[in-house]
């Protein structure tokens, strides 16, 4: 049997499947992944490197900048899902599926999803650091960061120098579900990169689709298939389908 037909058998015999997400989910919608040797995080930014723009420090420090940063940089206003992000909400709909993703573009929620756990946060609101009200990043950038009771707003995501707050919930997810899919990670960067072994991986098996080949690239139990997100859970779809 070939790994796509071999997928699709697991796939479709789940009954609890918990897919993770990272950056090459994304990159097919047009947005950069952020750690690929030509993603942002290689360049400065007016002599910042994004890590350092991109933490709760700089935040507070040179508020306009990074505002700045987030408008010509990160801005994910006006990005759409892909068919990929399309294929996951229509699974969703016949399937137990919770997402877990490190992106936050909040694509998948865009496509459909409604089982979606933002590890990182979204870039798509933004809230009062003081009063806790919640705006749209797209009203943030176009009417100011200042709140009316004197805080200032802070987009909703987890900075470098914060902790992924929703993790141990992830571990929990990942450890009652009975088939792991990972897309468009290589599954370097902790603490998501620990997903799969909570969810215990060497024991339960899982399928992978990554542009380059990930740590489990040649686990007895994985299914890896090194190539384009989209057009893999199109043939995907299409042998659920048959
Ligand atoms: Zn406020």
């Amino acid at each position: 049997m070939d790994k796509l037909t071999s997928a699709s058998k697991l796939i479709k015999e789940a009954k609890n499947i918990v897919i993770l997400t990272g950056a090459g989910m994304s990159t097919e919608s047009g947005l950069k992944d952020f750690r690929s040797s030509d993603g942002l995080s290689s360049r400065s930014y007016k002599g910042y490197y994004p890590e350092e723009i991109l933490s709760k420090r700089f935040f507070y420090n040179h508020t306009d900048l990074f505002y700045q940063y987030l408008k010509e940089k990160l801005n994910v206003i006006g990005i759409s899902p892909n068919k990929g992000h399309l294929i996951l909400a229509s699974w969703e709909e016949k399937k137990n599926i919770t997402i877990i993703t490190q992106n936050i573009d909040s694509l998948h929620q865009k496509a459909g999803s409604k089982n979606v756990l933002e590890i990182h946060g979204t870039l798509a609101t933004c809230r009062c650091t003081q009063c806790k009200e919640e705006k749209k990043l797209k009203d943030v950038l176009n009417e100011g960061y200042n709140c009316s009771c004197g805080g200032v707003f802070k987009p909703d995501v987890v900075l470098y120098d914060e902790e992924v707050s929703k993790i141990s919930e992830a571990f929990n997810i990942a450890s009652k579900a009975d088939l792991l899919l990972v897309l468009g990670t290589s599954l370097k960067v902790y603490p998501a990169a620990s997903i799969p072994e909570v969810y215990g991986i060497t024991k339960k098996g899982a399928v992978i689709i990554n542009r380059d080949e990930t740590p489990y690239a040649y686990d007895f139990n994985v299914i890896e298939i090194n190539g384009g997100i989209g057009s893999t859970l199109e043939k995907l779809d299409q042998l659920l389908k048959d």
